[in-house]
């Protein structure tokens, strides 16, 4: 045992994310926690990640309504942006929500918070009671401990970026002026939404992506719908791979080389932000030392319970790398306490896990795609356009879309099996694909879709024309 043993605890949760949950939840039931995070306090979400960025875009969307109000008769114009008062709004709405949630720390007589960075203590060291974390100096230890110690910006070794300045999805909300140009390196839904955001406030942005296309994870056609309508704001460099970024009088000079014809561009930029994608806070954690096995890419392992291959300790969220959203870490942190709870376990559903990218246009998935489904399936796919119902005519929107991809499914069922994903670009997609996604939760075919009156005109229609109108893959 360690000199500086410090108190044992019933359960140590790390991170103070969706680790909140199980905080409560074993608050609710009287137990003794430890509850450590280095902070912010709060989480990615609150803090870095989907609030910050989507109080942000919102006015980024005001702003490309009113451009592309033109189109509809209306002659509006913007006559300023006020993009310090922009952050501070964000900056001021994610610091209450921070207070608010650091206040409750001390209502809680049986919680003790740890705002350090903690370690896992090395199996010898471990008593016979439980497992040893170390916080700040201190050993603490518990029975029980729930891993939620999520994910951290990935930073390609790109030559030269160490030495120049760079934003992330972190300090870019330090931002107090708007800056005149910004390159992103990466192409990814961090990318894109933060892209959008900046062209609308009246920044020159460049997005270097490495992949042949943006958000590479959705459809194929909504990528380049996505890039199209892009193309029209900034400048959009797909397949070219960022290589060198160094200081130069006028900025800093990000170079890329097209991996298709291996030619170079070259971009001179106030700004350069790096959205290349997500790394597992695992290895500050040192989860190596507790027995607790990783994958090749260093996110925790676990099972369909959560459970990870140390006896007691459970992981959850983007630690695990699997759909790094806050819904699924909430899911998860419910079927962890759960099964930390009760004797009977219930396994982590993954069958219709949604998500959305708030680019302009927006989109939202759930489920397959169809290369995907057609690797395991004989399948349907339906397609809808906006323009195909009232509503999207009404709003002149000409470039949405709706795709729906079914399992193929005997005559009693009028030939549809079960929906294995759907996939929207255009206005309100993170709205419309929800009913889709409870069908899916519930197993439901595409019918029961639209069995229940859709109002009209609305845009919830193009969800159930894409259904109605399933047909062999092309
Ligand atoms: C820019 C951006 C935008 C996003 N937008 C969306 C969105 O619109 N919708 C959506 O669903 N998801 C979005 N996400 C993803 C979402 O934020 C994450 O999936 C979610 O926050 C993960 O929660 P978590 O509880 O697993 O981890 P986190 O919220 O990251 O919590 C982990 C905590 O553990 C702490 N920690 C880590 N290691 C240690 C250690 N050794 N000691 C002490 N503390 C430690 C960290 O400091 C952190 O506070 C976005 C992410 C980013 C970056």
């Amino acid at each position: 045992m360690a000199e500086n043993e410090g108190r044992h605890y019933d359960l140590i949760v790390v991170g103070s994310g969706s680790g909140a949950t199980i905080v409560d939840n074993a608050l609710y039931q009287g137990m003794q926690v430890a509850w450590v995070d280095k902070g912010p306090l709060g989480g990615t979400c609150l803090n870095v990640g989907c609030i910050p960025s989507k109080i942000l875009i919102f006015p980024a969307d005001r702003v490309m309504q009113i451009r592309e109000a033109e189109k509809l008769g209306v002659d509006a114009e913007i006559t300023g942006i006020d993009f310090e008062a922009i952050m501070a709004r964000m900056r001021r709405m994610v610091s209450q929500s921070r207070n608010h949630i650091r206040e409750g720390l001390h209502r809680a007589p049986n919680l003790d918070f740890y705002e350090v960075e903690g370690h896992f203590l090395a199996p010898e060291e471990r008593d016979r009671d439980g497992h040893l974390l170390e916080v700040g100096g201190e050993v603490i230890s518990a029975r029980n401990v729930v891993v939620a110690s999520g994910a951290r910006p990935l930073i390609p070794p790109i030559q030269g970026l160490d030495e120049v300045p760079y934003l992330t999805n972190e300090n870019v909300l330090d931002l107090r002026e708007r800056p005149e140009s910004l390159t992103i390196i990466g192409g990814g839904y961090i990318s894109v939404e933060y892209a959008h955001f900046f062209s609308a406030m009246g920044t020159r942005v460049t997005i270097m992506q490495r992949n042949d296309r943006l958000v590479p994870d959705e459809e194929p056609e909504i990528s380049e719908l996505l890039e199209k309508k892009l193309s029209e704001r900034m400048d959009v460099y797909s397949h070219t791979e960022a290589v060198e970024v160094a200081q130069v009088q006028d900025g800093i000079r990000v170079v890329g080389r097209d991996r298709q014809n291996d030619q170079r561009r070259e971009v001179v930029t106030a700004e350069v932000m790096v959205a290349a994608g997500r790394r597992s806070n695992a290895d500050l954690l040192r989860v190596e030392n507790a027995g607790i096995a990783t994958d090749e890419r260093g996110y925790i392992k676990v099972n369909e319970y959560l459970e990870t291959d140390v006896e007691n300790v459970w992981a959850l969220g983007d630690a695990t790398g699997r759909h790094m959203f806050k819904h699924v870490a909430n899911r998860e942190a419910s079927i962890v306490w759960h099964n930390f709870a009760h004797d009977h376990k219930v396994a982590m559903d993954y069958g219709a896990v949604p998500h959305a990218v708030f680019s302009h246009p927006q989109i939202a998935s759930v489920g397959m795609t169809e290369a995907e489904a057609a690797a395991e399936h004989d399948l349907l796919v339906g397609e809808a356009r906006y323009l195909d119902v009232a509503k999207g005519q009404a709003m002149m929107e000409t470039d949405g879309f709706a795709k729906a991809i079914v399992q193929r499914g005997s005559s009693q069922s009028h030939g549809a099996g079960k929906i294995l994903g759907f996939h929207i670009i255009g206005p309100h997609a993170p709205i419309l694909i929800q009913e889709v996604v409870n069908a899916m939760a519930d197993e439901a075919p595409p019918g029961a879709v639209g069995r229940g009156m859709h109002i009209h005109p609305a845009l919830p229609e193009v969800v159930v024309s894409a259904l109605y109108n399933l047909r062999e893959p092309e």
